[in-house]
């Protein structure tokens, strides 16, 4: 295990550089447009990337209407009583889908169920459970309410309100998820146009990897990596090649960069970006393209490597599962989201809770630490976070059993019972 060195950069610092080398989709040449974007039925555009703004075609809601069971009536005749009630004569129904269009006038009232269009001239509704039915009236069929809990307009729901004809409904670079799903439908669109799904290519390396189906030998340990990360890739929606395990060996690995770069955007890789092995793909990586590599000050997931080869990036990732994963997360998947066309505002790391520390953990300065966590909620209401086990960065049970990473920032010490922390969470992201 190497020392922590005060060359590492921050997880922050690695991001800036990934940032400056990578540009979205969006972004792509004009020579590069073609199949970048494609039409798609509603339901196939799910978890998609919208390539343009959505305009919307017409007002939603297209008419005003009732926003509950109730009556309809004009809201001036609220202010025209000295009297704590008012009484109004009940002279049609109106349906939600089944209007009604007779003349209307003051004194009077017009019964409508949710969703009912606004008679004409009508512009409050009383709410069914306010009103009391007045025995005997005349003319007959009169209902009477107090007026104290209402005010003209109220519980009616205007036309456009939601979304006015014209405007812009959903924005270029917004993921497509299924609330936007249902306003598109809104507006009586069932097709988008996103961008094509993001290629991603990965493989494993090194010479100690067993493949599934091989016998076990000495020294050798089933790839687990390749699992996780294509795990992590089909999460986000992006279109994998499996590249398999590819021996240390620079006419193998040569090999696996060129099939990859040639058919995708991005080739993510495990392994041999340590210290001890990164000369050798350090040289071999000279040869393909553009690299940097990076000690970063985190734990765990402390070597990492970025290129770029032709068209794609390549992201070189440390060996040790749980490493990857981190690396993954906090560094690889925002760059990928950028990749994707997503907006700014919506690219970053996984969602971020603030928990309490259920327990004493001994963090030293000078790197960022990412626990492996349960989130839960405590008896009182508040959110603790536990560690769930043993936090080598080659174990993937404590992973398995966590909700989420602890993130321990650069300059954080120790921490002490209680003490209020950030997790990033893993639902929706793993
Ligand atoms: P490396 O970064 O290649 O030096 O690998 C660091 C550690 O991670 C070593 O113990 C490797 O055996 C292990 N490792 C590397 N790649 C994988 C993989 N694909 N699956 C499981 N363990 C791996
Ligand atoms: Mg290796």
């Amino acid at each position: 295990m190497t020392q922590d060195s005060p060359n590492d950069l921050t997880p922050q610092q690695v991001w800036e550089l990934i940032d400056q080398r990578i540009s979205s989709i969006a972004h792509a040449p004009a020579e590069n447009h073609q199949g970048l974007k494609e039409r798609l039925p509603l339901l196939q555009a799910l978890d998609r990337v919208l390539a343009q703004d959505v305009t919307s075609p017409l007002d939603v809601p297209p008419h005003h209407n009732s926003a509950m069971d109730g009556y309809a009536f004009m809201g001036s005749a609220l202010g025209q009583t000295s009297s704590e009630e008012v009484q109004l004569q009940v002279v049609g129904t109106a349906l939600a889908g089944k209007s009604w269009n007779g003349a209307v006038s003051a004194g009077q009232c017009v019964r409508v169920t949710t969703g009912a269009v606004m008679p004409a001239g009508f512009d409050t509704v009383v709410p069914q459970e306010m009103v009391q039915h007045v025995q005997h009236s005349t003319p007959p069929n009169a209902i009477r309410f107090k007026t104290a809990h209402l005010k003209a307009g109220d519980n009616r729901r205007l036309r456009g309100e939601d979304v006015a004809q014209g405007s812009v409904a959903l924005h270029q670079g917004q993921r497509l998820n299924p609330a936007a799903l249902g306003l598109m439908a809104s507006l009586g669109l069932d097709q988008a146009v996103v961008y094509r799904r993001l290629k991603v290519a990965y493989f494993s390396t090194g010479d100690e990897l067993l493949t599934q189906g091989e016998l076990p030998r000495e020294g050798a340990l089933y790839d687990s990596n390749r699992y996780s990360v294509l795990g992590l890739l089909s999460r986000l929606g992006c279109e994998v090649l499996d590249l398999g395990v590819v021996r240390d060996d620079p006419v193998q690995l040569k090999a696996a960069f060129e099939q990859g770069s040639a058919q995708t955007d991005a080739i993510i890789t495990s392994g041999g970006v340590s210290v001890g092995e990164a000369d050798f793909t350090k040289s071999l990586m000279k040869e393909l393209g553009d690299v940097a590599f990076w000690r970063i000050a985190m734990k765990p997931g402390r070597p990492m490597a970025m290129g770029r080869m032709g068209q794609a990036v390549w992201f070189g990732l440390p060996g040790n599962p749980v490493a990857v994963m981190v690396t993954f997360l906090a560094l690889v998947r925002p760059a990928l989201l950028k990749l994707m066309g997503l907006r700014s505002q919506d690219i970053g790391g996984p969602p971020m809770l603030k928990a309490s520390s259920a327990e004493t953990l001994s963090k030293k300065p000078g790197r960022t630490e990412y626990l492996r966590v349960c989130v839960t909620r405590h008896p009182d209401g508040h959110l603790q976070a536990a560690t769930t086990g043993l936090q080598g960065s080659g174990m993937l049970s404590s992973m398995v059993q966590a909700n989420g990473l602890m993130v321990l920032p650069h300059h954080q010490g120790n921490v002490a019972i209680g003490d209020e922390v950030y997790v990033m969470m893993f639902e929706g992201v793993m």
